[in-house]
């Protein structure tokens, strides 16, 4: 029988056709720009590692890596005091964070009991997480948080969130905003939610407190954490939950086999060894912070307070939208999100302390424009 012509698009899936996809920061190819929109890390990694990933880059090549990222797995595990099996290691923690909706959510149309099929997160935080709902074919719960980005209190949230569904992303501290939130406030919330928890400590590092522990206390509880922001690694793709060994094992079993490529596991196992390099970028980048806060707001601008390597700025005279072609124009990139609630700000990643004197110095001549 000869094939009707078949338009494709009516082959892909409805969802996936009316999917809203992720739109991940510019990554422009221009000669000396000072790229301060996507929150990597100014300062390479550890010579060593640099060492490690060329010494392993050879024929090997051809081999599969460890499928469980077993070494790695165990240097993690020492280094949180817990077990391998507390811990699953993927490419990147976005894959895993995703790997949690397969894992722990029921797709609406599959599942009557509506908190099973629920997605839930606070806005703005982290803009993946509605995308990987869709994706799953999930409901969805997003909950504003407060005008400086706490978490509502009790009995605002008893309105609107719900305490039993399936899988609840928090960002800790926030993204876009900064603002940190602390472990007493945490626990209290974990406390009043019964389904799984996924504290998303991407930016940790650069905060004052984090919450671990929580994942070892409380077995609906994961501590998401990745080698790319703080450790300078996004470029090979390593990040990692901590959690309840029940609940990591039903991840494990539903990843790609070989989910985490071999110069990633070299590359993180290495970092492991050489922490004190990076503690001291922490301070460096902290200290950057500061100074940048400190003349961001003199020149009038509003800064949240940040506990990550990024602020989030509300600018003055001008449209947060214009201040973003203004400092492209003396190529310097920050970030601008074309959202509801944050439109009037600007995320700026803390550079090297020559970006941040470039950026500052690019701010004054804005103003000085007029
Ligand atoms: C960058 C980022 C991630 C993803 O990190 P990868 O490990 O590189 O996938 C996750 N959550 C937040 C809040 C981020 O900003």
């Amino acid at each position: 029988m000869k094939k009707k012509f078949q338009n494709p698009e009516s082959l892909v899936r409805k969802q996936v056709r009316s999917l809203n996809e992720y739109i991940p920061g510019e990554q422009l190819a221009v000669e000396g720009l000072i790229k301060l929109n996507t929150n990597e890390n100014p300062y390479p990694p550890a010579p060593q590692v640099l060492k490690a990933v060329k010494d392993a880059t050879d024929a090997r090549l051809r081999l599969y890596p460890n499928p469980t990222a077993q070494k790695l797995r165990e240097r993690l595990a020492q280094f949180h005091n817990c077990e391998p099996d507390n811990i699953i290691v993927g490419n990147g923690s976005d894959e895993l964070l995703a790997l949690a909706t397969r894992a722990f959510v029921e797709p609406s149309a599959a599942c009557k009991e509506k908190s099973k099929t629920i997605v839930q997160y606070f806005y703005p935080s982290y803009s993946l997480y509605p995308v990987l709902a869709d994706i799953h074919g999930a409901s969805k719960n997003p909950i504003k948080l407060n005008s400086d980005f706490g978490i509502p209190d009790i009995n605002e949230l008893k309105k609107k969130w719900i305490f039993d569904a399936a899988l609840s992303y928090i960002t800790t501290p926030n993204a876009p905003s900064g603002h940190g939130y602390s472990v007493k406030e945490l626990e209290q919330f974990c406390g009043l939610n019964s389904g799984v928890v996924i504290l998303d400590e991407t930016y940790v590092d650069f905060a004052e407190e984090n919450a671990l522990s929580l994942a070892f206390k409380y077995p609906n509880v994961i501590v998401s954490r990745t080698f790319s922001k703080a450790y300078s690694l996004c470029f090979l793709r390593v990040g990692y939950f901590v959690g309840n060994p029940v609940i990591i094992g039903a991840m494990q079993k539903i990843r790609d086999s070989y989910n985490v490529n071999g110069l990633g596991q070299i590359a993180a196992t290495a970092t492991l060894d050489n922490l004190d390099y990076y503690r001291h970028n922490f301070e460096r980048i902290k200290i950057s912070r500061s100074k940048l806060t400190g003349a961001l707001k003199e020149l009038g601008f509003l800064v949240f307070p940040s506990q990550t390597n990024f602020i989030l700025v509300e600018p003055p005279i001008y449209p947060a939208e214009v201040w973003l072609e203004k400092l492209k124009r003396r190529k310097i990139l920050v970030r601008w999100f074309n959202q509801t609630g944050i439109k009037h700000y600007l995320r700026i990643t803390i550079g090297a302390e020559n970006e941040i004197d470039s950026l500052i110095k690019a701010a004054e001549s804005i103003l000085n424009e007029k």
